[in-house]
């Protein structure tokens, strides 16, 4: 098998200490502005699903908006961006999540999904997973059936994937960093 970790694991860049100390930041810029890194990226997020009837892409914001709208067209999708509080205009539903210090909140437009629509999240990148949670939660409020969860990145010691297996839903990950 042509390893599909093989290629796309070199397209990212890896950046000590970024935002703080002790944290190593994984850049998908690199992959990004890699034409064939990209494309293989989207194809193989959605591989598992290909040929399925996928109504919805839900993208995370930000980096989730550049795969997730990618993957949208891909599979003949609509596309729902998933916000940080307070960027919305219209009517919205919202979820709180823990971070490490305090809370934060992620918001939809209430009319961007109906009930038992079939939906894709993506992002970039799972970590402690509190962040796909809350999206998770988010769209099954609004009746989503949410048919996976897809992330160029897993950082497996943190538990994000694990957390979001334990509530259903099925999680594509391409590439595992040991480490935060
Ligand atoms: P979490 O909620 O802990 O799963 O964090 C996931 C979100 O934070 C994603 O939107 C990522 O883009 C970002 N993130 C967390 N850790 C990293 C990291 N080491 N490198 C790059 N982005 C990260």
């Amino acid at each position: 098998m042509t390893s599909p970790d093989f290629d796309l694991r070199a397209s990212i860049r890896s950046i000590p200490d970024y935002p703080k100390p002790g944290i190593m930041f994984r850049d998908i810029t690199t992959l990004l502005g890699d034409a064939r890194a990209f494309r293989r990226a989207v194809d193989e997020l959605v591989q598992p699903w290909a040929g399925m009837k996928i109504d919805k892409v839900a993208g995370i914001e930000a980096r989730g908006f550049i795969l997730g709208g990618a993957v949208a067209h891909q599979v003949s999708a609509g596309f729902v961006p998933i916000r940080k509080k307070g960027k919305l205009p219209h009517k919205r539903v919202s979820v709180a999540y823990a971070l490490e210090y305090g809370e934060d909140m992620i918001e939809m437009h209430a009319d961007a999904l109906v009930a038992g629509e079939r939906v894709v999240l993506v992002d970039d990148l799972i970590a402690t997973g509190g962040t796909a949670e809350a999206a998770v939660k988010l769209l099954r409020q609004l009746g989503a059936n949410v048919l996976a969860a897809c992330f160029v990145i897993d950082l497996p010691e943190l538990g994000g994937a694990d957390k979001l297996r334990k509530m259903d839903v099925p999680v594509r990950t391409l590439i595992s960093f040991e480490g935060h």
